[in-house]
């Protein structure tokens, strides 16, 4: 998944560069307020990690698919039909992508 803020000057969305998974985890990387400057528009401001939201990684998703279905082309020529259920395999990662992602956004963190 990918974590963004949204720039409070240009309301464009400005991705964080981070691999926490969970709001605690990347408070304590980048602390409760972070110095976050905007690439669209240059502004400087403090962002709180609440404001930091978590959403799909395409690119992930995408080599997921492909993953998935060429193993399911493999393992069909091999297994025949039974080899097409590694097709859900990409669905799997889907889920289980978006389920971090919906804990990622669903936890906030208690601002003092
Ligand atoms: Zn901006």
């Amino acid at each position: 998944m990918n974590l963004y803020t949204v720039c409070r000057s240009c309301k464009k969305s400005n991705s964080i560069k981070s691999d926490a998974i969970t709001r605690p985890d990347l408070q304590m990387e980048i602390g409760s307020e972070f110095t976050f400057n905007c690439n669209k528009c240059g502004n400087i401001e403090k962002v709180h990690v609440n404001d930091v939201s978590a959403e799909p990684n395409k690119k992930h998703i995408l080599i997921g698919l492909i993953l998935g279905v060429v193993s399911a082309l493999i393992l069909y020529f091999f297994y025949g039909a039974v080899g097409i259920l590694s097709g859900v395999i990409p669905l799997l990662f889907w889920q289980v992508e978006m389920k971090s992602i919906k804990s990622f956004n669903s936890y906030m963190i208690r601002r003092k």
